[in-house]
């Protein structure tokens, strides 16, 4: 295990030195399961998130995007069942008073807490005189709810009691009806957002993993009930192509055919997405069918009538839900993970990110061969400033940038890029000047350049960033 805890490190610490991903209020001692996103962390989070809206929302004709307001009446939260229902199994360390999850502590000792009811988990972790992490004993299990409360404007009483949203899927369903009566869309039609959803998680860990405040992709596609399987099968699809677009091994990346008793009572069928992180195989991404769960229960609660009319049989009914929900920061550890590579090059150890074009912050780097050579650094800056132009005819798809560097030898110019993740270097050295005006193109893998004639720029870059 220390072998695969010594990877985490390595890329926590390339995140941060390379100005990735910071730990959430660093100076003053961090705040756990908070994480903040540095120039190139924002470039790749754009990245990931860019290719879901791409192929579930810009690429579809059926998808209705929105943006919901993060904080939201209490009753929707009461109705979804998350104000009584949203809960983890906490333990605690009665000498140190650290908190634990049970179920986990439970699945530690070997033992599946799937689908154990709370007084299931408490009696095992008793029996077995379960012990803390620090080896002390464990007090009584408790539900522990993770919603994190606030209240808003200047009253402190239950009237004003809001949360921050524990999924940003309420949002949608609140605003089924308007965008029903805006759009008159037919069925199966679905809304999708990317936004911000807070868990007040018992034990945050595991870098970007399990985080408190968490980035979701989701859609609630709505549905009659009778093609549910298809649809099903259709996302199903749709998730392993969208993991392809991000580059992941597939060999890494796995469905689970989440059993009956593990499924919320309301779902009919629910396959997790899991990926084989360096501490072990875990849940990426989730896609559920659940029924008409959701709708059913805010029509309920709010009185307001969430049904759809069917044109060709003039009936009235509640539509069916399947869900696929995606972290983004989930996605973006498994990405990172996956491309971290360590090799020798050169007679040199070096590290460096294998990410695909598609993902990396930057896509291409421009240097003089020596910046203390202006005719090198006037034909640089002149390639640099034309490739930004024409990036987007050489591939539309691609939203990485284009960055120019002239400090420090070319040597450790390459290997600053390489660390990052940036496919190809462009270098611009004396032939450039004094010959046929062909520059360098170093592939980050290999380390192998290759001459490449100004005429013939595009289409090069244009075979290898497709
Ligand atoms: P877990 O069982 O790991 O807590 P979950 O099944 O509760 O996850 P969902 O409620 O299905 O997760 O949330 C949908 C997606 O949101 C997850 O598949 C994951 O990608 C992401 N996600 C959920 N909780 C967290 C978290 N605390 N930190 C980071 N990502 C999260």
């Amino acid at each position: 295990m220390a072998g695969k805890d010594n990877i985490m490190d390595k890329i926590i610490s390339l995140c941060k030195r390379r100005g990735f991903i910071y730990q959430g209020s660093e100076i003053y001692g961090g705040l756990a399961g908070t994480w903040d996103y540095g120039p190139l962390g924002v470039a790749f989070k754009k990245n990931v998130e860019n290719l879901w809206w791409k192929r579930f929302v810009l690429d579809r004709e059926d998808i209705y995007p929105i943006d919901a307001a993060i904080l939201m009446n209490q009753n929707v939260w009461k109705a979804s069942g998350h104000v009584d229902g949203f809960s983890d199994p906490l333990v605690e360390d009665i000498k140190t008073k650290k908190r634990y999850r049970a179920d986990h502590l439970l699945e530690a000792s070997g033992i599946s807490a799937k689908g154990l009811k709370l007084s299931d988990i408490n009696s095992k972790i008793q029996e077995l005189k379960l012990k803390s992490p620090d080896g002390n004993p464990l007090g009584e299990v408790k539900q522990f709810n993770m919603m994190l409360k606030t209240h808003i404007g200047a009253t402190e009483d239950s009237s004003a009691i809001s949360y921050l949203r524990p999924e940003t899927a309420g949002g949608m369903f609140v605003n089924f009806k308007n965008v029903l009566d805006s759009f008159h869309p037919k069925l199966p039609f679905g809304l999708a957002q990317i936004g911000k959803a807070f868990r007040n998680e018992i034990a945050p860990r595991d870098f970007l993993f399990r985080v408190r405040e968490i980035e979701q992709m989701e859609i609630e596609y709505f549905i009659d009930p009778k093609s549910w399987e298809k649809i099903f099968d259709d996302f199903t699809e749709q998730l392993v192509e969208y993991s392809k677009d991000l580059g992941l091994d597939q060999k890494k990346v796995h469905k689970l055919e989440v059993a009956p008793e593990d499924r919320a009572h309301y779902s009919k069928r629910t396959i997790d997405f899991e990926f084989d992180y360096p501490f072990g195989r875990e849940e990426l991404w989730g896609l559920a069918y659940r029924t008409n769960f959701d709708l059913s229960a805010h029509s309920k609660a709010s009185k307001a009538p969430l049904e759809y009319f069917d044109e060709e049989t003039k009936e009235k009914l509640i539509p069916h839900v399947i869900e696929p929900s995606l972290g983004v920061g989930r996605t973006m550890l498994a990405i990172l993970t996956d491309a971290y590579r360590e090799d020798e090059l050169g007679g040199e150890a070096r590290e460096y990110l294998k990410l695909s074009p598609k993902v990396a912050p930057v896509i291409l780097a421009v240097f003089p061969l020596m910046k203390n050579r202006p005719e090198l650094v006037k034909r640089a800056r002149e390639i640099y400033l034309d490739l930004r132009k024409k990036i987007k005819s050489i591939n539309p798809h691609l939203s990485g940038q284009i960055v120019y560097d002239e400090t420090g030898s070319i040597g450790k110019r390459y290997r600053r890029q390489d660390e990052i993740g940036t496919p190809f270097c462009l270098t611009i050295d004396f032939d450039t000047i004094e010959k046929d005006g062909s520059v360098t193109i170093r592939d980050r893998d290999t380390g192998q350049q290759e001459r490449v004639k100004p005429e013939d720029l595009e289409k090069f870059l244009e075979k290898k960033l497709n």
